[in-house]
């Protein structure tokens, strides 16, 4: 094993890792590939660059993203200090100055004691470790080609299909009804059936709503891909009805009921308190698609956990390929970090990249590394990205639907969520504690 700890890409997640580990005392050598390989979204050779909004999500201190951000703060996170720094007035979300951001994170990362910067591509996967691999949505073509061959191509993803994810509380459920399509198996889709004019205003609206842009270098994984849901629906009046909202052996099991067309919701989670709109990956601006799926039967009120998204990507299956103490398994020492492992959102990346770079370093330091409780923000996306869970493995921002724990059985949303974050933070604390905090321990000089 090497004395110093390998990273490769600083992006959010790489950018993260690497301080960490460099924080913690340990020797770093951290790859960046641009200026000199540009992705197809990045403009600069800055670290950490925002490659599209410049927004790190809410300041709510109610929301899952705030507490996300606030367990960051208590690990000495550069990526979110240099946020704190350099925000800029977006109402209640943490919205930065997106050059200045970046230039003080690349500049900390630059003038660290403890980092050897290189700015080059690394198209090979070392051999030796620790190793962090943090190369992104758009890791370069010979490293993901590296590592599919090491991981088997399909245990590779290139894009998401994203349907949204609803709260569970937020569904009337006195309009929809468990059923499976002839009755096979289990009861446990949760259905929203329409009637024929029902069905008219909601393809009338879908037909008619603002969707974003493709931008070129999606368009041939949209083609080889799944359909997003409107262009489904603007090829005739009964496509979706014959496709993703087909009605057949799905009549309502009480009364009878035969429906023109049938949502499908399915759980996301065994405990039940997040479903996803099944077959409905969307290019609907957001709050398009807050406005268009709430005509749906019993999501009128619906509260969205995630949004629909069809976007490239490239990201491991990681509940098939890491092992509990999220190293690849049968090769300790090589770590994902970011959203190739499995997340979505800059600072969901820049906190796997934290936990990658802490459990790398401790490795050098020959200590033992604990992941955090899964009640934590960042223990509930390890848990995410770690637990093999319902259907297919897809990234996932922070949200409310991943927390386990008694609290999540409270009945009202305000009380349910304060308790959840209050809980998280507390277990945060001890964690910290046990763990010896060992980032924050040295002070460097940049940052
Ligand atoms: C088009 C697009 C728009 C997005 N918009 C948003 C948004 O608005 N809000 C949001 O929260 N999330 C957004 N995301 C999702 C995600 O949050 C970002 O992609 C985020 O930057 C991921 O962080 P990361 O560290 O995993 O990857 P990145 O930030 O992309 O960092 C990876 C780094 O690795 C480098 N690299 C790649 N291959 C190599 C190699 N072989 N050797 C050396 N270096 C290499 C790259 O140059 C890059 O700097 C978007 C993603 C995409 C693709």
């Amino acid at each position: 094993m090497n004395s110093y700890l390998t990273v490769v890409g600083a992006g959010l997640a790489g950018s993260e890792a690497a301080w960490q580990a460099a924080e913690s005392g340990v020797s770093v050598v951290l790859y960046e590939m641009r200026p000199h390989h540009p992705t197809p979204v990045h403009k600069t050779g800055d670290c950490a660059e925002l490659v599209c909004s410049n927004s790190l999500g809410s300041m709510n201190e109610a929301s899952a993203p705030f507490l996300l951000k606030q367990e960051l703060r208590n690990l000495n996170s550069l990526v979110i200090r240099s946020a704190d720094q350099h925000a800029v007035p977006a109402g209640a979300a943490l919205a930065v100055d997106r050059d200045l951001f970046s230039a003080q994170i690349t500049r900390a990362l630059e003038n660290h004691p403890n980092i050897t910067f290189t700015r080059e591509e690394l198209p090979v996967i070392p051999e030796e470790g620790p190793v962090v691999l943090a190369t992104g949505p758009l890791t370069s073509p010979a490293l993901s080609q590296e590592i599919a061959t090491l991981m088997g191509d399909e245990y590779l993803y290139f894009y998401d299909a994203l349907s949204p994810i609803i709260d569970a509380s937020s569904i009337d459920t006195s309009k929809t009804f468990f059923a499976s399509r002839y009755g096979k198996g289990t009861a446990d889709y949760l259905n929203c059936g329409m009637s024929r004019e029902q069905y008219d205003a909601f393809l009338d609206a879908l037909l008619k709503a603002e969707k974003v842009a493709l931008k070129e270098f999606e368009k041939p994984v949209y083609f080889e891909g799944c359909m997003p849901i409107e262009e489904l629906a603007s090829r005739g009046h009964k496509t979706l009805s014959f496709g993703p909202m087909k009605p057949v052996g799905l009549n309502h099991p009480e009364t009878g009921e035969r429906f023109y067309a049938v949502v499908q919701l399915r759980k996301e989670n065994k405990e039940g308190t997040a479903y996803n709109i099944v077959g409905f990956q969307t290019k609907l601006t957001y709050p398009g698609q807050k406005e268009i799926f709430r005509m749906i039967p019993g999501l009128e009120h619906a509260e969205f956990f995630r949004h629909g998204a069809i976007h490239r990507n490239t990201y491991v299956n990681a509940p098939e390929l890491l092992g509990p103490d999220f190293q690849v398994k049968g090769r300790p020492g090589l770590y994902f970090a970011g959203q190739i492992v499995g997340v979505e959102g800059y600072v969901e990346s820049c906190a796997m990249g934290a936990m990658a770079g802490l459990s790398g370093a401790c490795q050098i330091l020959n200590k033992p590394f604990h992941l955090p409780p899964q009640e934590t923000a960042i223990g509930a996306l390890l848990k995410h990205v770690l637990v093999k869970g319902r259907g297919s493995f897809q990234p996932m921002n922070i949200n409310f639907g991943l927390f386990t724990g008694k609290e999540t059985s409270i009945r009202d949303k305000k009380t349910r969520n304060s308790a959840i974050i209050s809980r998280a933070l507390e277990l945060q604390k001890s964690w910290l504690e046990e763990t010896g905090k060992l980032n924050g321990c040295s002070k460097s000089s940049e940052g």
